[in-house]
């Protein structure tokens, strides 16, 4: 029985490996670029954070959250973890629970993946991009660049449109659609987000730990803590992609309130600032040793405050103000940054016409899809990895098995 798939990222390598773990399964995994894993070489800012030791149901998103529960309770943490393993991957759990491979490479991921992939039932063809694909009386027809495919079974796990550089692309979208699949609205997602506020281009590059939660026309969308990166456009870093899902998708304003010193209650910041009162500082120092140095200045003129005025000459308002500055600062917010810039794209085909327990379409059996290009998007910090592992297996799985 000849299994194609489409896409050699995550889940198609995944995907890829588990179908060939049947005698009778023969596999050809199929990648339009010059290389496997492209995008999973880049993750976790070369890292790869593969998953999360916390990874669960609820940090799902799509229509239908509860989709992808069997995929992720079938091959869990544990057993993602343990799979690695048998494939000579050394890894290592943060704090967090975000995990890593203990060589700090997301290279080592992709070699591993790759190695494996080295069996005698696996036809790998890079460089070979899918353009076409159609159901035929025996399984289906996959027209590549140089190539026609015929095969009995077929794996969609192009991904999805985020991270369009390292090959995020319409692709899997267009395959599934043309067999009758729905798409919903697709959107960026674990992205930067804009802000028109001057400050920001200031403090490019300028890192802080804070708290910071985005509020739609004065209600709370999402919150947390952890670092934030200042870009030239906005606001990035760990702590905006968590809460950045849907954020400024409608209409009216939409704010993140930051909170530079989340574990310094205001008084006692307050009572610091009023000792720095006898130092001979200028104002512009007011903050530091507390804040970056650039924050804490333009903190400091935000709320009025010339630099080269004596701190020995403010008032309580003023230093009120800077308080207010340090543990609540609004900075207004306009829109995400594009598809390429994202990490994940939120929406994607429709899960109801895929059965949850195989990821096989409802509609076209022995189709089946897996990874970004379905509708589930997970949380920040392993959790997208996570759900490729496991979806791909569960495809690879029953294609090649029908388990
Ligand atoms: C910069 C960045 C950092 C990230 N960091 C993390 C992280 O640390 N942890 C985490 O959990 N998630 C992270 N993600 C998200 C994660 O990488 C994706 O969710 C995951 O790779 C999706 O796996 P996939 O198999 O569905 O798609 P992909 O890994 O994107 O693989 C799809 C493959 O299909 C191929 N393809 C597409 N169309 C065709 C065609 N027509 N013919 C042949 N081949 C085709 C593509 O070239 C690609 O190789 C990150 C994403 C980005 C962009």
């Amino acid at each position: 029985m000849v299994i194609g798939i489409i896409g050699a990222g995550a889940s198609g390598m995944a995907a890829a490996l588990a179908a060939s773990e049947y005698e009778d399964a023969q596999v050809v995994l199929m990648e339009r670029q010059a290389r496997v894993g492209r995008k999973l070489a880049a993750t976790g800012n070369g890292r790869c954070n593969l998953t999360n030791l916390h990874a669960n149901e609820q940090g799902y998103h799509g229509d239908e959250p509860t989709f992808a529960s069997d995929a992720l309770s079938r091959y869990d943490v544990e057993n993602t973890l343990d799979w690695f393993k048998r494939m000579g991957l050394y890894t290592v759990a943060e704090e967090s629970g975000r995990v890593y491979p203990y060589s700090d490479q997301a290279n080592s991921v992709v070699d591993v993946l790759r190695f494996a992939l080295n069996r005698p039932n696996i036809r790998l063809l890079t460089g070979f991009e899918v353009a076409k694909v159609k159901k035929i009386d025996a399984g289906f027809r996959v027209e590549g660049t140089e190539e026609t495919i015929l095969c009995d079974k077929l794996i969609i796990a192009c991904g999805g449109l985020a991270g369009t550089k390292l090959g995020g692309s319409m692709a899997g979208y267009k395959f599934l659609r043309s067999f009758g699949h729905k798409c919903t609205k697709l959107r960026p997602t674990l992205v930067q987000l804009k802000s028109s506020w001057s400050g920001c281009a200031a403090l490019k590059g300028v890192r802080a730990n804070c708290h910071a939660a985005i509020f739609h026309n004065g209600e709370m969308h999402l919150e947390s803590t952890g670092e934030l990166q200042f870009t030239e456009y906005g606001l990035s870093g760990p702590v905006m992609f968590e809460i950045s899902r849907d954020a400024c998708q409608g209409n009216g304003e939409w704010i993140c309130r930051l909170d530079f010193l989340p574990d310094v209650e205001r008084d006692s910041l307050k009572a610091e600032l009023i000792r720095r009162k006898s130092t001979g500082w200028n104002a512009e120092d007011l903050l530091t040793g507390i804040l970056h140095n650039r924050l804490g200045r333009v903190l400091t003129q935000s709320v009025g405050i010339k630099g080269l005025w004596k701190i020995a000459d403010l008032n309580e308002d003023e230093i009120d103000a800077v308080c207010n500055g340090v543990k609540c600062f609004d900075v207004a917010l306009t829109e995400p940054m594009g598809m390429d810039a994202a990490q994940v794209t939120a929406g994607g085909i429709v899960t109801s016409e895929f059965a949850p327990q195989t990821m096989e379409s409802r509609l076209v059996p022995g189709l089946y899809a897996c990874g970004e290009v379905l509708d589930v998007d997970g949380d920040c910090g392993g959790y997208n990895l996570q759900w490729a592992w496991s979806s791909g297996r569960l495809a690879g799985h029953h294609a090649g098995g029908n388990i």
